[in-house]
């Protein structure tokens, strides 16, 4: 893509992830932290592949001249997502509405924190409309251990929803929020929507794919789903 780019005088826009930081030992992380990531351990080709891919879109800008920018994107959550990705907020909310207890990995005292996607959306327009290269950090800095995420989802989808405790993944990062003074400073960003108010907007959605009692598959769900999932997982529901 870079090649691409590079060809027919693209502007080019790579959106990390936090995970360059891996496990941090900076917290909350800016973007001049290094990171300390295992590069043999089962996270590490997501993590050094990302780490590749920001040091080649630098190489390119700095050896070829493309405009590029770089966005390292926090754990991101919304409508349309696909609710069976595995990721914490797609597995709480599902599971919370098919009424099965939310699984909550290792001792769920680890946090992330989590941004509502139409904030996201208005950093990556923020960062191709500006100069800056970058990296900035686009993420929200309110920050949520696993088990305050399941208590906001019971608070919002059931009262009566119950956790279940299962191991943890290995290499599983202790501690993750961004500091984004860099992003606001420069892009004059920053996220509006807080976990509170965004999830409410995911869980209304989710609720019309799912239901309590199993499979419900509503007239748009194809619709719904062919436009934003990729086709190997389009029948996963
Ligand atoms: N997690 C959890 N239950 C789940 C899925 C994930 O407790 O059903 C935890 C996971 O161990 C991690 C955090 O939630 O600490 C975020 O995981 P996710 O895969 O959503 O994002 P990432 O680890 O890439 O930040």
């Amino acid at each position: 893509m870079l090649g691409l780019a590079k060809r027919i005088g693209a502007k080019f826009l790579l959106t990390s992830t936090s995970e360059v930081y891996g496990d941090p030992l900076e917290h909350p992380q800016k973007e001049t932290y290094w990171g300390h990531v295992n590069p043999i351990g089962v996270r590490s080709c997501y993590d050094e592949g990302k780490r590749t891919a920001e040091t080649l879109t630098m190489d390119y800008h700095r050896g070829a001249g493309v405009e590029v920018r770089i966005a390292r994107i926090f754990n991101t959550y919304g409508p349309r997502m696909c609710l069976d990705d595995g990721r914490v907020v797609s597995n709480f909310v599902s599971q919370a509405i098919r009424k099965q207890p939310m699984s909550v990995y290792g001792d769920g005292k680890q946090t992330r924190s989590f941004q509502y996607v139409s904030d996201l959306v208005d950093g990556l327009v923020a960062l191709m409309e500006g100069e800056h290269v970058g990296p900035f950090n686009l993420g929200n800095p309110g920050e949520f251990t696993m088990l305050e995420l399941a208590e906001v989802v019971k608070e919002t989808i059931d009262p009566s929803a119950t956790i279940e405790f299962k191991p943890n993944t290995d290499d599983d990062p202790h501690k993750r929020k961004p500091d984004i003074s860099k992003a606001k400073e420069l892009l004059n960003w920053e996220p509006k929507i807080s976990l509170r108010e965004g999830l409410p907007l995911m869980v209304k959605e989710a609720q019309s794919l799912l239901h309590p009692q199993g499979r419900r598959i509503p007239d748009d769900f194809f619709s719904i789903q062919e436009a934003y999932v990729p086709k190997a997982s389009q029948h996963s529901f």
